[in-house]
């Protein structure tokens, strides 16, 4: 067959082990996952309600405009409803962008190491991908600004980033969005948005309001508990978002999806509580990192990047074999670290305390 070249060489996404998988593998009967980013408290029981109760035919397909979430959101957001796109996750829309957008001939820049689909789909597309390294886990705006040419299409911005939980300031990046040629799209994507703390961290709706060419990702994956339902949106400007419609697929955002994120968006409350279980979390993380001099990325994100300085895969390993599923950061080009999610109060002691036997472990060999 005639594959495209740009996928012969292309792995697909390397999902963490199954939680069922390590169970049977290690004998464990207990297993704490902290390697997605997922909400350890799953999602608004308003939404779980609204998902027991769904009682509309599963033989009809689902609104293929989402009316009804799109109303709500709009309404939330103070946007209007044509400035909305929706997705099966964000990721749908990064890849719906990139098919609109890239191809031979043309090109994207992104930081390194940021979240893998950007690159991912520029492959796939055939575009030229460059990448420019992040300074102490932080963008370099100036330098993704200088490899913008006229032949560049998408800039992927990433805040808070995946996987270094860094995130940008409001003067930084409005200076750098005020110099990013019309012709390129700014993407700026916020699956942590809710999770941010920053008193200087920026208004992307406003933004994206004040700039035609920038587009606001954001999900229902993560502080909202609905991974699994695989609901995301992007808002932009209407012109942006006209000339993408056409590219996603008619029925892309499922039913349960849509009625439970309206419920989820409704439940402000849950998502409050979240977030600040969630600082006290990360704070317990800072606390024992600083206590074992372990460095780490202070993050705005619900995930915390621990360097061990000995290769990720083996502390991966460790906490595997105990019953904590984390991610090496070798796969996410931090080869020393891993990459762990903030979970319950008494998931974090449980894995702090694992993380302190290993530490110990590696203190007595050497
Ligand atoms: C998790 C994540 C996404 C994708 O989330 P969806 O589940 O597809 O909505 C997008 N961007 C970043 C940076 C993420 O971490």
């Amino acid at each position: 067959m005639r594959w495209k070249d740009e996928i012969l060489n292309l792995t697909p996404y390397q999902p963490g082990k199954s939680i069922g998988a390590v169970k049977r593998q290690y004998g464990l009967d207990k297993i704490v996952k902290l390697a997605s980013n997922e909400n350890p408290f799953g999602c608004s029981k308003e939404a779980l309600k609204t998902i027991r109760e769904f009682d509309r035919s599963l033989a009809l397909y689902p609104d293929g405009y989402a009316t009804d979430l799109r109303e709500a959101l709009a309404k939330k957001l103070d946007v209007k409803p044509t400035e909305l796109i929706f997705g099966n996750g964000s990721d749908n829309i990064i890849q719906i962008i990139s098919r609109a957008l890239l191809r031979p001939g043309y090109n994207t820049v992104m930081a390194v190491p940021t979240f893998s689909q950007y690159k991912h789909n520029a492959v796939i597309e055939g575009a030229e991908v460059r990448e420019i390294p992040l300074i102490d886990g932080e963008h370099d705006l100036e330098d993704m600004l200088k490899a913008i040419d006229d032949k560049t299409n998408i800039v992927w911005v990433c805040s808070p980033n995946n996987p270094t939980g860094t995130y940008i300031k409001e003067s930084t990046l409005v200076s750098f969005l005020e110099r990013v040629p019309l012709e390129t799209l700014v993407v700026l994507d916020e699956a942590y948005y809710e999770y941010v703390v920053a008193e200087d961290y920026y208004d992307a709706i406003e933004l994206a309001k004040r700039f035609e060419n920038v587009i606001v990702l954001r999900t229902f994956s993560k502080i909202y508990g609905l991974a699994s339902l695989r609901i995301g949106y992007g808002v932009g400007h209407e012109t942006v978002i006209r000339a993408l419609e056409p590219v996603r697929e008619p029925f892309n955002a499922n039913s349960f999806a849509q009625a439970a994120a309206i419920s989820a968006l409704d439940d402000q409350r849950y998502v409050e509580a979240c977030k600040q279980k969630n600082r006290a979390g990360m704070a317990q993380f800072y606390q024992f990192c600083d206590e074992n001099n372990l460095a780490y990325m202070p993050s705005q994100g619900n995930f915390i990047l621990i360097d061990f300085k000995v290769n990720g895969n083996e502390v991966f390993q460790y906490l595997l074999e105990r019953g904590y599923i984390v991610r090496s950061g070798v796969a996410l080009g931090f080869p020393t670290c891993v990459r762990v999610t903030v979970g319950s109060e008494e998931e974090n002691s449980g894995l702090l305390t694992v993380i302190k036997e290993f530490i110990s472990s590696k203190e007595f060999a050497s």
